[in-house]
């Protein structure tokens, strides 16, 4: 029998429907590869007795005809999503070992159309990040090694210098994909983590409009920012996980009542005719030539297909990075408050309430989470607020106003590289100048700074042999053509998948 973790999840779904294999057969044979994979410490809790469960449940359903669109499909869970009764730390040390009695919405729609858990992926502490360097469970390596390397998995828990990172903040997600751990993940984007880790694996990203998914049961990181999506090894099998995650939730005041489109149908719809921006602020200063060639290549492949490229200006953009850097920890710092050491997780004593608080999320903290909550807690101090929060609000309305008035002339979506440069090594980005990690984003914050829509689709690859990544942007529920478009793309690229080292 071939590899089963080498299928896609559509072609998984086929198998299993013919049954050609059983949904306990391709959960075992996902087990197997993550047990393999320790030296990615992409996982960081495995679930393989419910794992079976869910697959025998599943498989009895697919007997009876009564399986749902995911049944018996074996998939990853952000370890930011809510699980009941599974281990749930958003990869800090403050939430300890919490163990939620309810699931968030968005897994619990999964669950619904039968997925199976296999287990919690790493990411950055509270999705604070871009490289997942900041977990406290340490960082991910990702699968995809320089041309030449030859680094070797290192004991479990000891990761060589020379590994690269998967970005972040869903690290984890993006390297369980790539390495076939799981046949999809959850992921959640507040200003690139579903879409710069999809670049730097060669994976699919898909960061839906804000309020198409839902953030219940999600830990909030910067609740106006943050929106769920899958990460998934085709833009179909994106489009397929799309399905099950979207829809309205009357426990989210933010979600959206819409109906839910079959993304599915997308795949394969012709492109003619459409009209693809290019914008010229984000060809950068200093930008490496295979950015550039990529994103040149995309277009012209949009253009064959029948799309017209036209130039746009989005002039605000320079300043999406810096309002990111204030409305984020503005907010992450609110939302952080409620880990007071009393209602979760870790508890380190003081003399007084006060000293127990300071203790606990001084221990409970790491370093970049307490930078947040320090830049937050300023922005929004009574003297520094209309300096700096309010003021990055306003930013913000203009950024919003420019995709806006792009969109208005008939633009129907915006083509940019997704990441400024490839995966880079772990420990060589952002030690002493913490602005070097945030850069990372510099494509990717203004799509949710607006609310949009934004997908990366692998495109390419360096000369290091290193997947890039191109990003369409679309308008506000308009994932359907950043999904036709994103297939396009995946078309003429081809698939990249890293050769097995670990
Ligand atoms: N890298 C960005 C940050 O650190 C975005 C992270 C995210 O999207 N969760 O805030």
């Amino acid at each position: 029998m071939t590899d089963l973790t080498s299928l896609t999840l559509a072609e998984a779904r086929s198998g299993l429907a013919n049954k050609n294999f059983t949904s306990l057969e391709l959960t075992d044979a996902h087990l197997v590869a993550i047990e393999a994979a320790r030296a990615l410490n992409a996982f960081v809790l495995e679930t393989p007795d419910q794992a079976r469960a869910m697959a025998r449940a599943a498989d009895a359903k697919i007997l009876k005809a009564q399986g749902g669109p995911l049944a018996g499909i074996p998939l990853g869970i952000k370890d930011l999503f809510a699980t009941k009764d599974v281990r749930t730390t958003a990869c800090s040390k403050i939430l300890g070992n919490f163990v939620p009695t309810y699931e968030s919405t968005i897994t619990s729609q999964l669950w619904r159309d039968g997925a199976v858990l296999l287990g919690k992926l790493n990411n950055d502490e509270f999705a604070m990040g871009s490289s997942n360097e900041t977990s406290c469970f340490g960082p991910v390596v990702n699968p995809w090694r320089r041309k030449g390397s030859n680094v070797g998995a290192a004991a479990s828990g000891q990761i060589e210098g020379a590994h690269l990172v998967p970005g972040g903040s869903s690290g984890g997600s993006a390297s369980a994909v790539a390495a076939l751990l799981c046949m999809g993940a959850t992921a959640t984007d507040t200003g690139g983590s579903i879409r710069q880790p999809a670049a730097f694996t060669a994976t699919v990203g898909m960061k839906p409009t804000y309020g198409r998914c839902s953030r219940w049961g999600v830990v909030a990181f910067a609740s106006s920012l943050d929106q769920a999506g899958p990460i998934a090894r085709t833009v179909r099998d994106a489009a397929i996980l799309m399905r099950s995650m979207a829809g309205h939730d009357p426990k989210d005041t933010t979600s959206v009542d819409r109906p839910v489109p079959d993304y599915e149908a997308a795949i394969g719809k012709s492109v003619k005719a459409m009209k693809i921006g290019i914008p010229k602020e984000y060809r950068l200063d200093g930008m490496p030539d295979e950015i550039e060639k990529l994103w040149r290549d995309g277009a012209a492949w949009l253009k064959a297909a029948g799309a017209e490229l036209v130039e746009i200006s989005l002039p605000h953009t320079k300043y999406a990075l810096p309002a990111y850097y204030i409305v984020a920890p503005a907010e992450a710092s609110s939302n952080l408050a409620r880990y007071d050491s009393v209602r979760y997780g870790l508890r380190v004593p003081g003399r007084s309430i006060g000293e127990m608080y300071e203790h606990t999320r001084g221990e409970g903290f790491g370093a970049e989470v307490r930078r947040r909550v320090m830049i937050g807690t300023y922005v929004l101090s009574a003297g520094y607020y209309d300096a700096y929060y309010l003021r990055a609000q306003k930013v913000r309305t203009l950024i919003k106003r420019d995709f806006e008035e792009v969109f208005a002339r008939g633009v129907n979506a915006i083509l940019t590289p997704a990441t400024p440069s490839a995966a880079f090594g772990i420990g060589e980005k952002g030690g002493a100048d913490p602005i070097e990690m945030y850069l990372n984003d510099i494509f990717t914050v203004t799509v949710n700074m607006a609310g949009l829509p934004g997908i990366a689709v692998p495109a390419g690859k360096d000369a290091q042999g290193l997947p890039l990544g191109l990003q369409l942007i679309g308008r506000p529920f308009d994932e359907e053509t950043l999904f036709s478009l994103g297939e396009v793309i995946e078309q003429a690229a081809g698939r990249f998948t890293p050769p097995r080292w670990w």
